[in-house]
């Protein structure tokens, strides 16, 4: 008897109030929080210890011993040069079309006249310097230099850096593709560095042992990773500013028995892809679905290349097809779930998609595939995973910029509001708030 690819949870009759699902549909055993405890030291000898330290941790997890944290120029250069022409073709469209859905998403400064003689105005303002996580450990991401950099240029940042794993096999530079990718959009600042130590060389800057400053601090650190990135990001949060915890990927499919089995099997593996703690999830009112789907995934997990790794994603607990009554209550399971990715697969599907509250975007009807997402689409692919899809959306030209409030009140307009001011400053014990407006009216 072969066992089953991915368990099955049965949620018919369950009541639907979110936190009961949340709890029915459980993440991963590795989890942020968990992580935490094993990036603290990291993040904590990285801002003591500077590049010191952050080479320490490259040589023990990435097994390469640098003689600097820096890219070299012409590395980059060359690296575009080597890149194959059909890879830099893939990813100028890429470019080309995050690139026209960020600039349409910037938003505007905003003057609202509150009275005559006095506004506000909201200028959206860049950070000055970022750094942006590229990850490099099981696979090669040049797609997230994309997702990460565009966003950037079009808010306006001045100072961009990225930063990808060293790699053993490529002299100790981040994977090629990569540094074409950075070469392709102008970025000249690169760090061969990954995991925690990245985080904390940006959130903290990072001097040499003759104390010269080789990596200046980042006012914001962006970019997907796996757990200890993401645990990492949360730790400096604060420090600096972070985008989303955009660690291990997860999907969820919502789908009916109109959804074609084939492809529904073939896009939870595509993310079980990433990493032995992603999370596939399909929900489903349909029992034929499920048999079905469950029997394209054993043939196709055993067909694909990354098989081992798939299999230990679709095995975990993260992972499961998840029955329910009806596509109301899959709705229910859905948004309590708030997945990074969720795929709706079925009859109506815009309707349905229409009533998505948490997610970190969302796939509509049978031609929109996560990877599509990932790759292609336009949309970011850097996306807030671990449910925290319920408060944070994925990354955007917004996550650069600042909405700063500037205030211009004549004289007649602070006289007439003055009253008003008084009130509330006497109201709040703050009699000195009001005698700053009151002194600009000294009685007659
Ligand atoms: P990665 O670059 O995120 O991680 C590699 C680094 O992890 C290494 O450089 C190493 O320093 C560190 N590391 C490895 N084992 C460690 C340990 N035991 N303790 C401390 N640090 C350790 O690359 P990856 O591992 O391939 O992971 C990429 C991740 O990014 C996947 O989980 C994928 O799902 C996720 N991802 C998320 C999104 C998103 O938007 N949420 C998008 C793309 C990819």
């Amino acid at each position: 008897m072969t066992t089953a690819p991915i368990r099955r949870i049965d949620l018919r009759g369950a009541p639907l109030d979110p936190a009961t699902l949340r709890a029915a549909v459980p993440r991963a055993d590795l989890d942020v929080a968990e992580a935490l405890e094993k990036v603290r030291p990291i993040c904590e000898a990285v801002r003591e210890r500077g590049t010191a330290a952050v080479l320490e941790y490259t040589e023990r997890f990435d097994g390469v011993a640098l003689a600097s944290v820096r890219v070299p120029a012409q590395a980059l250069a060359d690296a575009l040069d080597g890149l194959d022409p059909q890879v830099r073709a893939a990813l100028e469209e890429t470019i080309r079309r995050v690139r026209l859905v960020q600039r349409s998403l910037r938003r505007q400064d905003a003057t609202t006249q509150v009275v005559p003689g006095g506004t506000v105005t909201e200028r959206w303002v860049p950070v000055g310097r970022v750094g942006l996580y590229v990850p490099g450990g099981l696979a090669v991401y040049p797609s997230s230099v994309v997702m990460n950099v565009v966003p950037a240029q079009e808010a306006g940042v001045e100072s961009i850096a990225v930063t990808s794993p060293a790699q053993r096999d490529f002299g100790g530079l981040p994977h090629p593709t990569i540094l074409a990718a950075c070469a392709l959009l102008g970025v000249a600042e690169v760090y061969a560095v990954g995991g925690a130590q990245a985080i904390a060389m940006f959130a903290h800057g990072a001097r040499d042992e003759a104390g010269e400053l080789v990596v200046a601090p980042v006012d914001v650190v962006t970019g997907p990773g796996n757990v200890y990135v993401a645990a990492a990001k949360r730790l400096v949060q604060g420090i600096v500013g972070i985008d989303a915890e955009a660690g291990p990927t997860d999907i969820a499919v919502l789908a009916d028995d109109t959804a074609d089995a084939g492809h529904v099997a073939a896009d939870l593996i595509s993310q079980a892809e990433h990493d032995v703690l992603a999370a596939a999830v399909l929900v489903t009112p349909s029992e034929a679905l499920a048999a079905a789907v469950e029997r394209e995934l054993q043939a196709r997990v055993a067909a694909t290349k990354h098989s081992e790794r798939i299999r230990a994603a679709l095995s975990g607990r993260q992972s499961a097809i998840v029955l329910v009554d009806d596509v109301e209550a899959g709705l229910a399971v859905v948004n309590a779930y708030a997945a990074e990715h969720l795929e709706i697969q079925t009859a109506d599907a815009r309707d349905v998609a229409a009533r998505v509250r948490n997610a970190g975007a969302v796939f509509v009807g049978p031609h929109a595939p996560v990877s599509l997402g990932d790759y292609c689409a336009g949309s970011n692919h850097i996306l807030p995973t671990g449910g925290s899809a319920c408060h944070t959306g994925g990354l955007s030209v917004q996550t650069f910029l600042r909405g700063i409030h500037v205030v211009e009140y004549d004289e007649a307009a602070l006289r007439e509001v003055a009253p008003h001011v008084l009130a509330l400053a006497q109201a709040e014990d703050l009699p000195a708030h009001g005698e700053a407006v009151s002194a600009r009216f000294p009685a007659p």
